[in-house]
């Protein structure tokens, strides 16, 4: 852990789940033991937001996987950070892989939501991570900078900003990076926000791992110095397992 503050362990839900099987995890999630020094967030897709909401232990903070840009309107289909706030949402998603290279959102659109939920008082999980091809091509780096940069040219203040780095050929594919393989792009990351926004940020700013996150390799992971936490996916729908990762904090 070298950011301030606790280790940070959010489970993003995504597209899944009925209304039984949220039931059913929000049950597993309410009694599990956690440890106290983590915080804990999770993010149920939209429409059930209101359900874990009202069902789940306040121990546990809801974001949202997404917001709108701006002040709801005539944006059909889109969800409002005003809205997010009305269900008790703490925190957004912004900037994840999937909204990135299957939505079609760009830095500057990611940036601007940035700005805007931060604005309203939500915090933001901001991911950034590099494709295969792009890590082949010897550009991770360059590209979680030029992401970061976004984020970093759009927002006034860091102080509600969690940054998660996920590799997009880790997500979804059970190819865990390594320890050393976050660790060394976590500290880049660092030393990025040190040399281009301040060492007080630097310092302070959590920065997460997400990508085939689970219960057999949370532990080895949180052992590196500047990992502080996880974004977790598919391991989030199973309580137990996602207690297990919340647990590993070292
Ligand atoms: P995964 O997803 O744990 O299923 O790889 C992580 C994420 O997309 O946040």
């Amino acid at each position: 852990m070298a950011g301030s503050g606790k280790f940070f362990v959010g489970g993003n839900w995504k597209c899944n789940g009925t209304k039984d099987s949220i039931s059913k995890l929000v049950s597993d999630l309410n009694s599990a033991k956690l440890e106290p020094d983590v915080d804990v967030v999770v993010a149920p897709p939209f429409l059930y937001i209101d359900q874990v909401k009202n069902s789940l232990s306040e121990r546990i903070e809801i974001s949202a996987q997404n917001s709108w840009v701006g002040k709801g309107g005539a944006f059909t289909g889109e969800i409002s950070v005003e809205q997010l706030k009305d269900l008790g949402c703490k925190w957004v998603i912004l900037g994840h892989s999937e909204r990135r290279h299957i939505i079609g959102e760009n830095d500057e659109f990611i940036g601007k939501k940035a700005a805007y939920a931060l604005s309203q008082g939500l915090g933001v999980i901001a991911c950034i991570g590099e494709l295969l091809e792009e890590r082949e091509a010897g550009r991770t780096f360059d590209v979680c900078f030029q992401q970061l940069k976004a984020f970093a040219d759009a927002v006034p203040s860091w102080d509600n900003i969690v940054i998660a780095y996920e590799p997009v050929w880790a997500i979804g594919t059970g190819k865990v990076a390594t320890p050393e393989q976050a660790q060394e792009v976590h500290v880049a990351v660092r030393d990025w926000l040190k040399k281009n926004v301040s060492d007080e940020v630097a310092s302070k700013t959590r920065i997460i791992y997400g990508g085939s996150v689970n219960s057999g390799n949370s532990a080895e992971l949180a052992k590196k110095e500047d990992i502080d936490g996880f974004l977790v996916g598919g391991a989030s729908l199973k309580g137990p397992e996602f207690a297990t990762i919340v647990n590993s904090v070292t």
